[in-house]
């Protein structure tokens, strides 16, 4: 399938799914694959809501380019952030970097400043839209397009899903679509801050989040790993 047919593929899959699955939302880390999809959700006008979850530790580079994006698109983020008290709590119990202390601690603080909001942003939707791609990890190696998520009780839908990270870039590049300049750094995945870093040449995608931690497979902050029970054909 060349980029024209995967973009029709997406774009179908969108209207899709604001057709049959409203209300639906695009959550979103302001990423490459995210700013693909937002970008198609603006240009054919469709209503699915576009957040994102402050964590409190976002590099500036990404709340920039949230500012930038609400200007060009005119677009309405809605923005969810984790409650003061629950940080509070887990600042007091184990510092305010105390994710770099184990995976636990880690877990803990992803669940806090990102698990609890994105379930706020999620309860009263049917649809969920994410930019995970297959190619990204071996923990996603079996994402699909669409598929009933039971954590959160919808249908999540991965639309890029078979896209490589060239064809990514091919679009952002051939449509002009703003990005994050982390991107330009060397950070092929964006998280929070003291979270993320740049990757060496060769090195895994997302070798840059949590690089402290040795095992790969956890590598996910409770977000995306979920375990798919039904799948859908769209498309
Ligand atoms: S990525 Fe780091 S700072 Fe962000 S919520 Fe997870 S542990 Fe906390």
């Amino acid at each position: 399938m060349n980029l024209d047919d995967r973009v029709e593929r997406a774009r179908k899959l969108l209207a899709g799914i604001e057709k049959n699955y409203s209300s639906a939302a695009l959550s979103s880390s302001f990423g490459a694959e995210d700013m693909v999809l937002l970008d198609l959700i603006a240009r054919d006008g469709l209503a699915i809501e576009v957040f994102t979850l402050d964590t409190g530790r976002l590099p500036v580079e990404t709340l920039t380019l949230i500012e930038r994006v609400r200007h060009d698109y005119a677009l309405d983020v809605q923005v969810y952030t984790p409650w003061p008290d629950s940080v509070e709590a887990y600042v007091a119990e184990h510092g305010a970097d105390g994710f770099y202390d184990g995976v636990e601690q880690r877990k803990a603080c992803c669940a806090v400043r990102k698990v609890e909001p994105l379930r706020r942003a999620l309860a009263s939707k049917r649809g969920w839209v994410s930019g995970l791609r297959r190619a990204q990890s071996d923990s996603r190696s079996e994402v699909v397009e669409a598929a009933y998520d039971p954590t959160f009780a919808l249908w999540k839908f991965n639309p890029l899903a078979d896209w490589n990270e060239d064809e990514v870039w091919a679009y952002l590049r051939a449509n002009h679509v703003p990005y994050n300049k982390l991107h330009d750094r060397g950070y092929p995945s964006i998280g929070c801050e003291p979270c993320t870093r740049a990757v060496k040449p060769g090195e895994h995608p997302r070798a840059g989040r949590w690089w402290w931690e040795q095992d790969g497979a956890k590598k996910e902050c409770g977000l995306h790993a979920i375990p798919i029970v039904l799948q859908k054909e769209l498309a």
